[in-house]
């Protein structure tokens, strides 16, 4: 049993540094929210900043606005803060697509490299995790198709399968830093390392880890990463996603999607493409410059703190989930899914259990919302800027409840039909 109290939960809110910016977001009354891991709470700032750009921007100012209110270095200015929090430099980051077309550029320019280079052009593998989120994976799969020149996907079902995979065939690596499903938290410097001497490149899909665990690009010598900006940097629904390319990687980062806002004169007009020098490069077309305001809601609640602070917050919320779900509920089939150990988990709790399905729905239905996910998994996100102690104390609580009355849905004709 742990030997904490409700009363030491509020205790430990009352005491934490963070607390106050849960008072940047707007969250329902009587709901624990458990789910900032598939779709962030809403800035309370993002209401009027829409607001205004709506009304004055677009409806008084109509196209000045372009330059007049930053709308088109909007991508360059929203990548620059980000990039503190992914251990990125200025002018290295863009935020502009979503994750799935950022993941395509990357992949499409990152295959281009190895085919060009002297030692690396019959490099024919991708090498990536067959837990992967699907979109990574179809995306692989779709350039692999469209460019027909024998590229092949090897999908490895364990993180230590990576050190026999990736050989002399390995063009790509393509890793998901924070699991979607299990939250195991790959070694991004020790992957990118054998990456780098086994001679392939890596991408990174940092997903579940911007805005949720510290992420540092440079210093581990990453390649290329994409990642989201809807889940913990909460941007609002289906907000364009990041990518980042490092400096020494810029100039010969040449994607297929060479829309104009990535051209060296987007406004010459010009008959052909030449790409322009820098980040920019990495753009296409025209952005949804009201889907990107709400993105510098999110991020600005970031500035107030540190990765390190939001990650230090982060483990104690799961450490306590764990602990608690796991005194309480240790007569029922629950199991830890997500790494126990601090440095392979990122900020979410998964556990399995044989009707994980009608538990979520049942959690739901009192309040507390995570989220299922195949096969029988029970998925719990914590955002360290807006979930209290007190919360995972009561969201243990109320899943131990539902467990001992067995007071959920089995619906039969569901686990019938997958
Ligand atoms: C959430 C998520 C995505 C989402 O991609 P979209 O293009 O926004 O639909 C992609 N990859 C991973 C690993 C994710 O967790």
């Amino acid at each position: 049993m742990t030997a904490l109290s409700r009363e030491d939960c509020i205790a430990l809110d009352q005491a934490d540094p963070l607390a106050p910016l849960r008072e940047d977001f707007s969250l329902p009354q009587n709901m624990i929210y458990l789910d900032g891991n598939s779709l962030g709470a809403q800035p309370k700032a993002s209401l009027l900043r829409a607001q205004q750009l709506i009304t004055q921007e677009w409806g008084q100012d109509l196209i000045t606005s372009w330059n007049k209110a930053g709308w088109f270095e909007m991508p360059s200015r929203l990548g620059n803060l980000l990039a503190p929090l992914i251990g990125a430099e200025q002018g290295e980051v863009v935020v502009t697509d979503s994750t799935s077309i950022n993941l395509f550029k990357a992949i499409a320019a990152a295959l281009q490299i190895q085919a060009q280079s002297t030692d690396h052009a019959n490099r024919r593998v991708i090498v990536t995790e067959r837990s992967n989120f699907p979109t990574d994976i179809y995306m692989a799969e779709g350039i692999m198709r469209w460019l027909d020149r024998g590229y092949r996907l090897q999908l490895i079902d364990s993180p230590e399968e990576l050190e026999t995979a990736i050989n002399d065939d390995t063009a790509l690596v393509m890793l998901t830093h924070v699991n979607y499903r299990s939250g195991y938290l790959h070694d991004m410097e020790a992957v990118t390392k054998l990456t780098h001497q086994r001679g392939a490149l890596c991408i990174w899909d940092l997903a579940h880890s911007a805005g949720a665990v510290e992420v540092q690009l440079n210093q581990a010598q990453a390649d290329f990463a994409v990642g989201c900006c809807y889940k913990y940097l909460n941007g609002g629904p289906g907000a364009p996603a990041f990518v980042w390319v490092p400096r020494r990687h810029q100039e010969q980062f040449n994607h297929p999607l060479s829309g104009w806002w990535g051209h060296a004169a987007p406004f010459a007009m010009a008959p052909s493409f030449t790409a322009t020098v820098g980040i920019r490069r990495a753009l296409c077309g025209t952005q949804p410059i009201v889907s990107l305001a709400m993105v510098e809601c999110g991020l600005a609640t970031f500035g107030k703190t540190s990765m390190n602070n939001i990650r230090k917050k982060s483990l104690a919320l799961t450490d306590l989930f764990i602990a608690l779900v796991e005194a309480q509920c240790a007569h029922h089939p629950v199991s830890l899914v997500t790494p126990r150990e601090h440095q392979r988990r990122g900020s979410q709790v998964s556990f399995a259990h044989p009707h994980a399905y009608a538990v979520v729905q049942a959690l739901i239905e009192r309040g507390v919302v995570g989220d299922y996910r195949e096969p029988s998994i029970m998925r719990f996100g914590f955002t360290p800027l807006y979930t209290r102690f007190v919360d995972v104390w009561d969201a243990a609580e109320i899943l131990r409840d539902i467990l001992d009355r067995q007071d959920y849905q089995i619906d039969l004709k569901r686990n019938a039909v997958t």
